[in-house]
């Protein structure tokens, strides 16, 4: 982690352009997910509309944090339990009932975007609907707390509380970020904790809020497999939601926002 920066409205700009290529191309990918797309492909139509937006993959080549190997796709493609950082293959075929967490970041004329959403594959069962709908909520419960004033453990109270109302769980081992001409800066942004804690939130601050729900423990397991994929330990679906997010004077800012369908 790098120190706290904070951006002037001319790089929140740029932040915000960054960011309207990943949210595009996560809107584009709702008509894309369907039964039988391999999570490779997936990758593929990421990769391609970020360098046709003119943005570097920022999440390609990225080195193991144990030394492993460096991350080889652009895009995180995580299935049902696995939480974050799955690996895309063209041989993994999604299946009806599934539900995929898609994570993509962006380098855009010196500055990154990072952003998440989790789909439904054809039909699911209701337990994976209520999921989806308690982690993209509990996103904008955390957006709403990011204010001036404010302090960062605000955010992650407000998704904790929406989050287990639910009944579900709130990841504790992956946390949002700020981020700005580094993918990963100061301050770090769990999804759980007490009010009133943390650093005061200022303008010109940027924060990737992600909260990562389980249905059932929060508990985290590695794959020995590949080194990268996180999944829940015990084998309950998980959901990703991310977005980042300018603190201005006016509130909060969702960079590239809005977004058509
Ligand atoms: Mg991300
Ligand atoms: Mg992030």
């Amino acid at each position: 982690m790098s120190r706290l920066v904070l951006k002037s409205p001319a790089e929140i700009e740029i932040m915000h352009q960054a960011n309207m290529i990943l949210r595009r191309t996560l809107a584009a990918l709702r008509t894309r997910i369907v039964p039988g797309v391999s999570t490779g492909e997936i990758d593929g139509f990421v990769e391609k509309c970020i360098r046709e937006a003119g943005g570097e993959p920022a999440f390609k080549g990225y080195p193991h944090p144990s030394g492993g190997a460096p991350f080889p796709g652009t895009a995180c493609v995580s299935v049902n339990d696995e939480i974050v950082h799955g690996v895309p293959s063209e041989t993994r075929e999604l299946r009806t009932g599934d539900i995929v967490s898609v994570d993509m970041g962006v380098l855009y004329k010196g500055y990154y975007g990072d952003s998440a959403e989790t789909y439904a594959v054809g039909e699911v069962d209701e337990q994976s609907r209520e999921l989806l709908e308690a982690t993209r909520e509990s996103l904008q419960r955390g957006i709403d707390a990011a204010r001036v004033g404010n302090r960062v453990s605000d955010i992650g109270h407000a998704v904790q509380t929406h989050v287990e109302a639910h009944g579900f769980s709130v990841v504790r081992e992956f946390v949002g970020h700020g981020i700005g001409a580094s993918l990963h800066e100061d301050p770090q942004v769990p999804n759980f904790g007490s009010p009133g804690r943390r650093e005061r939130l200022v303008e010109g601050m940027v924060l990737a809020i992600e909260p990562m729900v389980n249905i059932g423990a929060p508990d985290v397991m590695l794959s020995a497999d590949d080194g990268w994929t996180a999944r829940t330990r015990d084998g309950s679906r998980s959901a990703h939601f991310e977005v980042c997010v300018a603190i201005t004077k006016k509130g909060p800012q969702i960079l590239g926002e809005p977004v058509e369908g």
